[in-house]
C-alpha cells in the first residue's frame, strides 16, 4: 500500500493470523508494535481513548504523517499482536489518496508497517517495495513514488507530558505550538521499539558529517556539490523537504555500488532536519 510517507505492508488489524504474516514477512520482532491506519477521527475514536491533546493534533494534520499513540479502547480491533501486547495503540490517517481508498473500501482499519525486511531501510518506490516484501504479499498497489519519504512523526498521548516517539515530517516546533512542550523519549526502546539504534540501515558501513568522501566511499551530497560518479546529492539546492524524500532511495542506491562506506554531508538540524538526521544516525548504527 503507497503512502505519503513510505509504502506499507498492509493487512486487517484485526486477524492475528494476517498479522502475524506481516510480522514474518518482515522478519520483525513480536514486541515492535504496527500502526494502525484509519479513515480519520471516526474510526479512530472507536480504537482508543483521545484526549483534548490527542483530537487537537488529529484535527490539525490528519489526514497526513502524525501518528498518535494513546490507551487502546478495550476489543480486538487492533488484535493484541498487532499491539504487541501493549495497553495502547498507535493511529495514523494516511493522506495518499490509494491509502485512503484501500481504507474506505476495507471500512476497517488496517496495519501497515514499513513494506521492507526489518532493519532495513523504509521503501519509498514501488520497485523497492516489491523488492523487499513483495513474495509475501497478495497484492501490490502503484502509488508512484512516496511524496514525503520519510515515516511518520509518532507522538505518544498517555498520563503525563506528550512525547515524542519518533520525529518525522511533522515537525517539534508544529506539535509544541498546539499541544505544549514535548518530553524526551530517548532511550525508551521498549515504549516505541522503532527507537532501536541500528534501524533503517543499508549493508555498508555509513559515516556522518563527512566533508567529502574518501576513496572507495559513495557520497551523500547536500547542497551545491560537484557531481560524480558515487556522488548522489540529496538536494543540490539544499532543500529538506527534497533531502527527506530522496533519503532512503539513494542510501539503496548508493549500497547498491558496493562501496566500502556511505559517506553523508551534515545536514542542518532544525525543522525537518530533526528526522533526517534521526534516520541517518539510526543507519549508521548511532543511538539516536
Ligand atoms: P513502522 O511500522 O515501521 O512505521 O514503525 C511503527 C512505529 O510506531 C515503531 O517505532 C513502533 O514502535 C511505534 N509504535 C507502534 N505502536 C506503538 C505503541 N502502542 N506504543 C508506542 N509505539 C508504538
Ligand atoms: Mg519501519
Amino acid at each position: 500500500m503507497p503512502t505519503e510517507t513510505v509504502y506499507g505492508l498492509a493487512c486487517d488489524a484485526a486477524n492475528p493470523l494476517a498479522v502475524a504474516r506481516v510480522f514474518e514477512a518482515k522478519g520483525r520482532p513480536r514486541f515492535n508494535p504496527l500502526i494502525a491506519h484509519v479513515t480519520g477521527l471516526d474510526q479512530a475514536r472507536k480504537l482508543a481513548r483521545l484526549d483534548s491533546r490527542a483530537l487537537s493534533l488529529a484535527q490539525a494534520f490528519w489526514p497526513g504523517a502524525l501518528t498518535i499513540v494513546a490507551p487502546a479502547m478495550g476489543g480486538q480491533r487492533v488484535c493484541d499482536l498487532a499491539r504487541a501486547g501493549l495497553d495502547t495503540v498507535a493511529l495514523r490517517a494516511p493522506a495518499h489518496p490509494m491509502a485512503q481508498a484501500l481504507l474506505a473500501g476495507f471500512g476497517r482499519p488496517l496495519v501497515a508497517p514499513s513494506a521492507n525486511r526489518s532493519g532495513r531501510p523504509s521503501p519509498t518506490t514501488f520497485v523497492d517495495a516489491v523488492t523487499e516484501t513483495g513474495e509475501f504479499a497478495a497484492a501490490a498497489l502503484d502509488g508512484g513514488p512516496c511524496r514525503i519519504g520519510l515515516e511518520s512523526t509518532v507522538v505518544a498521548l498517555l498520563d503525563g507530558p506528550p512525547r515524542l516517539l519518533r520525529p518525522g515530517s511533522v515537525t517539534r516546533d508544529q506539535i509544541e505550538s498546539l499541544i505544549g512542550p514535548l518530553a524526551e523519549a530517548e532511550g525508551d526502546a521498549r515504549r516505541s521499539p522503532g527507537r532501536m539504534a541500528r534501524h533503517y540501515a543499508p549493508v555498508a558501513p555509513v559515516r556522518l558529517e563527512a566533508a567529502a568522501a574518501r576513496p572507495g566511499e559513495a557520497y551523500l551530497a547536500f547542497g551545491p556539490t560537484a557531481a560524480g560518479p558515487g556522488v548522489f546529492n540529496l538536494s543540490a539546492a539544499g532543500d529538506l523537504a527534497e533531502a527527506a524524500a530522496n533519503l532512503f532511495a539513494f542510501l539503496r542506491a548508493a549500497d547498491a555500488t558496493h562501496p566500502e562506506a556511505i559517506a553523508v554531508a551534515p545536514i542542518p538540524p532544525g525543522g525537518l532536519g530533526e528526522a533526517v538526521n534521526d534516520r541517518l544516525r539510526r543507519a549508521a548504527g548511532h543511538i539516536g
